[in-house]
């Protein structure tokens, strides 16, 4: 511990814990940024501080597919404690506040922390509540109404759809933008074959608050094929503002006239907002993201202050394939920005990734950058739906997730750092 004087004026001087490196969010992001510091021998573990007040790390990927009946939450979730790297400072109590002119954080129960750099990675979080009487029918267990957003109501949507009898399906996407943009609708196309396998006679409609299938030409035209051929009602600019008994309430974004849908099974997907803390710090940009340079994952005016992931700025679809990208840029440049006492380097170009679901067996590799580019690792893969794909994300991203990167050892679409020596 380093006892600093107050720097604010107050009687007594206060005591401040003061980190080489600290990173606020040990989700996605913070752990894999930590544990690449490590493994690539760039920090100790004693000089980083991970701020992080859940006990529980989620593979959030993995909810996708608890919904879809192809795997059980455990597989999904793990203690904090288990996958950070040893020894490492950890602090578990939210942060509230960050004064970047000290190099100062504060969190929830007190305490105040200094930095050389810190690291925002507290992603986005949902706000069922946004949305008039969703938590009461998530809550009941006896309401049709679930969503893969939440790892329990992801639970409840595999029972709701094993126990479907038939009707009409009503399936929901919130204004962007939030985690996973293609993840509201893998939910029906695995739905729709779970459904179809068992000879059920389903409606499904899918409501989405923006005007199109999907932000990327080439795979909008494959997916609006695809719901052709499945009878996939789909409904634009449709917002999701309230749910009753059996009966969603849905504003057209153009009129602001407000629709009552009928339902037998709600699948909604929650709006997605970045922590407040982060604006109330003067570091976000108009929507509250942290604002960071595009390519560097610099922040715009603080230039110890470096921002990845869902919490960011950056202009791209927000997932964990995003973030494995964005990680190597981030570190290099903090390192040779701290160290080495240079400018950061343009490295990351928006890569993204979105693996749809596209039945139980199948999956639409969809992979882009900034501008809706397209930047495919397969192409010939990534075309039509793929058996090979489906087994790549359903048996081996979540095993490269808790082995691989965990240790510092993954690079996405680049595959295995350990042995390019990093
Ligand atoms: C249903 C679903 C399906 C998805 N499917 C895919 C997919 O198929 N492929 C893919 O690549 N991505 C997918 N994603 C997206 C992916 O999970 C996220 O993009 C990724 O987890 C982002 O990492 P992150 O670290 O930015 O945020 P998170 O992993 O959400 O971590 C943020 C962490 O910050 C902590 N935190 C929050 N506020 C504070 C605070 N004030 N102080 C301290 N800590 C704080 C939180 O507790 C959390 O642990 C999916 C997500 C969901 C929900």
């Amino acid at each position: 511990m380093k006892k600093i004087d107050c720097l604010r004026g107050c009687a007594f001087s206060a005591i401040k814990v003061h980190s080489p490196i600290a990173i606020i969010g040990g989700g996605t992001a913070g752990l894999n940024v930590a544990a690449q510091l490590i493994a690539d021998g760039h920090a100790i573990p004693q000089q980083i501080r991970i701020f992080e007040p859940s006990k529980i790390h989620a593979y959030q990927p993995g909810w996708t597919m608890i919904g879809g009946g192809l795997c059980d939450v455990k597989q999904t979730l793990k203690p904090m404690d288990q996958v950070f790297p040893k020894n490492i400072s950890v602090s578990d109590s939210a942060v509230t506040k960050i004064i970047p002119q000290e190099n100062q954080i504060e969190t929830l129960d007190g305490g105040i922390y200094t930095y050389d750099q810190l690291v925002i990675a507290t992603g986005i979080s949902t706000d069922f509540d946004s949305i008039k009487g969703a938590r009461k029918y998530l809550e009941d267990s006896n309401a049709p109404v679930a969503s893969i957003y939440n790892y329990k109501y992801a639970e409840k949507m595999n029972r709701l759809v094993q126990e479907f009898e038939g009707g009409n399906i009503v399936y929901t996407e919130p204004p962007l933008p939030i985690k996973c943009a293609g993840a509201p609708q893998k939910i029906i196309y695995l739905s729709h074959d779970r459904l179809n396998k068992r000879g059920i006679k389903t409606h499904h409609h899918f409501y989405k608050t923006a005007g199109v299938i999907f932000g990327v030409p080439k795979y909008a035209e494959i997916l609006t094929e695809f719901c052709k051929t499945k009878q996939i009602n789909c409904h634009f600019k449709q917002k999701l503002v309230e749910v009753q008994d059996h009966v969603a309430i849905f504003e057209n974004q153009d009129t602001k006239e407000l629709k009552s849908v009928s339902f037998d099974l709600l699948h909604l997907v929650p709006p997605q907002t970045p922590g407040q803390f982060i604006a109330k710090s003067g570091l976000g940009d108009q929507a509250g993201f942290t604002q960071v340079n595009p390519n560097t994952l610099q922040h715009v005016t603080y230039k110890n202050i470096w921002s990845l992931g869902d919490c960011s700025s950056l202009p791209t679809s927000k997932t964990a394939a995003a973030v494995m990208a964005q990680t190597p840029v981030l570190v290099k440049n903090l390192i040779r920005s701290w160290k080495l006492k240079q400018d950061p380097l343009p490295g990351y170009l928006g890569y993204t990734s979105c693996p749809i679901f596209t039945s139980q067996s199948k999956l639409l590799l969809a992979e882009f950058k900034y501008n809706s580019e397209l930047d495919e690792t397969f192409p010939i893969f990534q075309s039509n739906e793929s058996r090979l794909m489906f087994h790549l994300k359903k048996d081996f991203f979540p095993f490269a997730y808790w082995q691989i990167m965990v240790r510092g050892w993954w690079g996405g679409r680049d595959g295995l750092r350990f042995f390019k020596g990093a």
